[in-house]
């Protein structure tokens, strides 16, 4: 039997603007509780909402970088349910003209590209958050109510948790680049809810939808949604289905926990907000916004493997975000080897920064200092081997690599002198090796070369105990 899992998936993102969507109060994180507050966000009575035109800005600079259609016309909506962190008992966000409709985003899925299609981007506030204390009451902070978001739908087009994984870094990288959201998904300004089901392709049976909501990293949603496949799976072998539900990952137990059955629209009674008047989106302004646009991951990676004569791999790899991309280039402008700085950055700069759990931001290696790092090898002072203890260094402290390479006493011994007695030991110490060599073993000069290493601590220039150690066999 064939499964076909199906996936749709719906992301809330926090705009990056100073004020929130219909006050002029803070967008800030955290602060102390209630204190990022007026009567607007607080939907105090009398209190009237008016709209910030970056919001709107922000949303149709997210539209394009997606490719969809901006709309000429549109207007918000109240969507009104009951839950105590909605200080109105309704949502201010967009039913059924949304600011942007359609629209894609193209992933890499083994090695083909493949498009996720977009249902829609919208723009809405977000609500405030229950802290639930200790001794089983709950308080409430409206720091967050009136922060302004977009929501994107895609179309159900994702087929495995892996695709879906690959969807959302390409739209976290996306608006980070326009600089519409941090996305960090730590402080909840990137939040995932995922739609998941499966057809058993030889009867065409198909499980109810489940949605799993609350996914707070990437790798929980990936996690859910291998265990809801299975689970969607399980039901289609037992001839059973799934029931319309919303389920939360549980991540100590690793299991999907149901929460609460699932709202119909109808449930929310939408209608336009009347405190609000409509929207008109002039095609200037669209053009104008599109104009601005920075340049974005996919024509970054094609200038990169163009301008930097770099393989695609590496140009990817390099541009998934706008930091890492501008570390690299700052660094080439030293004049290194793109190659050279590329594999150092995608080496061990990257595993640095995932073992230290670190963004490019936050890195204390300098492009400048990598880049005379670089030369360090290219000229012979250090070995590439030595250099990766040396980067070690420099990434950890800070410090250029001349310092390191002064205080450790690693430069590279390429003084004959100096290498002779280390050479001729191991050469008098070896000597089944050199007749092995003599009779066309290739591998015991290798074999002596790494013996001369060891001794001189890694620090001997190899090419030159190469060269030293033909020298005195062909003299014996
Ligand atoms: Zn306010
Ligand atoms: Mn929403």
């Amino acid at each position: 039997m064939t499964y076909k899992t199906i996936i749709g998936l719906e992301i809330h993102s926090e705009l990056m603007t100073k004020s929130k969507i219909f006050c002029s109060c803070t967008t800030e994180f955290g602060g102390e509780a209630n204190t990022h507050c007026c009567p607007v966000c607080l939907g105090l009575p009398g209190a009237l909402p008016v709209i910030n035109k970056k919001v709107v800005e922000y949303g149709i600079k997210a539209g394009l970088a997606f490719n969809s259609k901006i709309a000429n016309e549109t207007k918000m909506d109240r969507k009104n349910y009951f839950y105590p962190d909605l200080v109105k008992g309704y949502q201010i966000s967009q039913y059924d003209i949304p600011l942007c409709d359609g629209g894609y985003v193209e992933i890499e899925n083994e090695n083909e590209p493949k498009k996720i299609r977009l249902r829609r981007i919208h723009i809405e506030e977000d609500t405030g958050k229950s802290i639930h204390s200790e001794d089983g009451g709950s308080l409430l902070d409206y720091n967050r109510s009136g922060v302004p978001l977009i929501e994107v739908v895609t179309e159900p087009d994702m087929n495995s948790p892996e695709e879906a994984r690959e969807f959302l870094e390409k739209l976290k990288a996306t608006l980070r680049y326009i600089e519409v959201s941090d996305c960090k998904m730590e402080e909840g300004s990137l939040r995932c809810d995922i739609n998941i089901n499966v057809v058993d392709e030889d009867t065409g049976k198909r499980t109810t939808i489940t949605e799993l909501k609350n996914l707070n990293s990437f790798k929980a949603a990936v996690k859910a949604m291998e265990y809801e496949e299975k689970r969607h799976i399980n039901l289609l072998k037992q001839g059973k289905d799934a029931v319309r539900e919303t389920r939360r990952w549980d991540e100590l137990k690793n299991e999907t926990i149901v929460m609460r059955s699932k709202e119909d629209a109808a449930d929310y009674r939408y209608f336009p907000e009347p405190d609000l008047v409509k929207m008109k989106i002039e095609d200037d302004w669209i053009e104008e916004i599109r104009n601005k646009l920075p340049e974005l991951p996919h024509d970054k990676k094609e200038r990169f493997i163009k301008q930097y004569d770099i393989p695609e791999y590496d140009a990817g790899v390099l541009t998934q975000t706008k930091e890492l991309a501008n570390f690299f280039e700052e660094t080439v402008k030293y004049e290194v080897d793109p190659k050279k700085a590329s594999n150092w950055i995608m080496g061990d700069v990257l595993r640095w920064i995932k073992d230290e759990d670190k963004e490019v931001e936050e890195l204390k290696l300098t492009p400048k200092n990598l880049a005379e790092f670089i030369s360090l090898i290219d000229e012979g002072k250090i070995s590439n081997n030595i250099g990766k203890k040396v980067i070690k260094d420099m990434l950890d402290t800070g410090k250029p690599a001349n310092d390191i390479v002064k205080e450790k006493g690693l430069v590279q011994i390429s003084d004959e002198g100096e290498l002779k007695n280390i050479v001729e030991k191991v050469i008098d110490e070896n000597e089944q090796s050199i007749i092995d060599y003599r009779n066309g073993k290739d591998r015991a000069l290798g074999f002596l070369v790494g013996q001369v290493m060891k001794m001189s601590k890694g620090k001997a220039n190899p090419q030159l105990v190469n060269k030293m150690i033909l020298e005195i066999i062909s003299e014996r």
